[in-house]
């Protein structure tokens, strides 16, 4: 890898603070942070950045409401995000915030650099708003030509002179954008949905308000704040400055811009898609290489929601099952960039069946026979292939591999449980207690053998996913984690060690007993 193509820049979305952290922000960060790590482990040099968007009417709103400054709300509710980011082993390396001076700086440099370009003139601006979205609405897009269809609130009517963004002139530009570049959007039937949108018209749209005064001013024109989304956008370039660095789009880009992939709800898709990209060609800034729109979390089949308080609360979850169940669960059980569903049965099963006995039974049955016949030390042996499962090992890191690099999760997490599948099978097969028993030494000692080397890879490879469970893992068999930055180079058959010196076997993750009310 050249000096050049080794950095990797991964943005989380910037989280509205109007409220606490829900499991639908936690789930899109756990995702985020587990390709991290991932790209981590291949050497990569990441940059992970997420953070806050802290501006606009709701949250001016939810601050009164409160009897707060709108800025001791926003701290208040980002400090939230911080703690739960830490509770789930999250490990950003920037914490963008738009309340923050230097973004503030990067915004109206920005503002003024498009201005210059001709690309924001002042109109009247009619039209309808769902304020929940913070966005205008056509009334094709409102239920009966007035009800927001996400938040089922009603749009409000809108009449104020703005200053407009010149969306319309990009049309063309980012259609070829999209032609030449055709894994800008995925997974790839969100292309099409933003296609859609595309092929109906862009029409420039207001950047500014005169009614919101949580926001950050227009330049030369105090009676005015910046839109929302085009001010939060700039927190993927603003939020890359150290602090020491003087707050300039230059500065702020020359290391990890553009970003390898912003990944996002699909929710937010058309300004990441759209938007953004347009901003950014208006400002003849070089563009985020994907936009990676997931789908949204279910609750026992049905959409989660305050009213219907089937809510999951992220703190609850991870009191009762700790941090790895909770990250395991959701990256196993859901094909990323698909709609999920969480029931607390399928968690249950998912965590005794995969971590407790699959994977924990496994490690344990194996450290057990060695602590007991071989004082802990088991050498490579003179044979080679017993569980004939060399070549699968292989062929699953290389799916790992390349599903990991696709950025599918599930599927890469699938390609490492049929692993485990299959060395349970073959181990149970080779039955190495009773090869000890009829003094076949040899023979158990090159089972066992290969048996740590499959759960040391294992062990290696899902550190992404559930960071904690890998370093036990890694401690009971013996290993030393030297370097968390390319640790893929010890990923391979019989690739390091020459002996495993295992410690005590201690069960990995115990099993969930279901309490049954009554
Ligand atoms: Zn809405």
């Amino acid at each position: 890898m050249s000096r050049e193509n080794n950095k990797f820049y991964i943005t989380s979305p910037l989280y509205y603070v109007n409220d606490v952290p829900h499991i639908g922000s936690a789930y899109t960060t756990i995702a985020c942070d587990c390709i991290a790590r991932y790209k981590r482990l291949r050497g990569y040099d990441v940059c992970f950045l997420t953070g806050t968007d802290e501006h606009g009417q709701k949250i001016f709103k939810s601050a009164l409401e409160q009897k707060l400054l709108p800025q001791e709300h926003c701290d208040f509710i980002t400090g939230k995000f911080q703690e739960l980011w830490k509770l789930l082993n999250i490990k950003y390396n920037k914490f963008s915030r738009t309340t923050s001076k230097k973004h503030e700086l990067i915004v109206q440099e920005f503002f003024n650099v498009v201005f210059k370009r001709g690309d924001i003139y002042e109109a009247d601006y009619e039209g309808l708003y769902c304020e929940a979205c913070e966005d205008f609405k056509s009334e094709k897009e409102l239920l009966d030509g007035k009800i927001c269809p996400i938040h089922k609130l009603k749009a409000q009517e809108y009449k104020e002179k703005n200053y407009f963004f010149a969306l319309s002139k990009y049309q063309d530009k980012l259609v070829k954008h999209f032609e030449e570049n055709p894994d800008f959007i995925q997974p790839s039937h969100r292309k099409n949905e933003v296609l859609g949108w595309v092929k109906e018209g862009l029409k420039d749209f207001p950047i500014s308000r005169q009614s919101v005064s949580w926001g950050i001013p227009i330049p030369n024109d105090s009676k005015q704040t910046i839109y929302v989304w085009f001010d939060a956008l700039l927190g993927y370039i603003s939020g890359l400055l150290d602090d020491t660095e003087n707050s300039k789009v230059e500065n702020a880009i020359k290391k990890y811009w553009p970003c390898s992939v912003h990944i996002i709800g699909k929710d937010i898709l058309r300004f990441h898609a759209v938007y953004w990209p347009c901003m950014l060609m208006s400002a003849n800034l070089p563009l985020p290489k994907k936009v990676f729109g997931h789908g949204f979390l279910t609750k026992d089949g049905e959409k989660m929601g305050k009213t219907t308080g089937n809510i999951i609360n992220p703190h609850e979850l991870i009191n009762e099952f700790g941090t790895d169940a909770v990250r395991f669960y959701f990256l196993r059980e859901i094909s990323f960039g698909k709609d999920g569903d969480f029931s607390r049965d399928n968690f249950i099963n998912r965590i005794n069946s995969d971590l407790a006995n699959n994977l924990g039974n496994l490690l344990n049955r194996a450290l057990n026979l060695v602590n007991k016949n071989f004082n802990g030390v088991i050498e490579e042996p003179g044979l080679d292939n017993i569980l004939s499962l060399k070549e699968k090992t292989v062929s699953t890191i290389n799916n790992f591999e390349s599903h990991m690099d696709n950025l599918e999760l599930k599927e890469a997490l699938d390609s490492l449980w049929q692993l485990v599948d299959a060395t349970n099978k073959a181990f149970n097969n080779l039955e190495p207690w009773k090869l000890i028993k009829n003094n076949e030494k040899d023979k158990a000692k090159c089972c066992l053998y290969e048996t740590l080397e499959i759960l040391r890879n294992i062990s290696i490879l899902v550190s992404p996913f559930i960071p904690e469970t890998s370093l036990k893992m890694y401690n009971q068999l013996g290993c030393d984690r030297l370097d968390e930055n390319n640790e893929w180079k010890k990923v391979g058959w019989k690739k390091l060690k020459a002996s495993f010196t295992v410690k005590e076997g201690k069960p990995i993750f115990p099993r969930v007993e279901e309490q049954k009310s009554n």
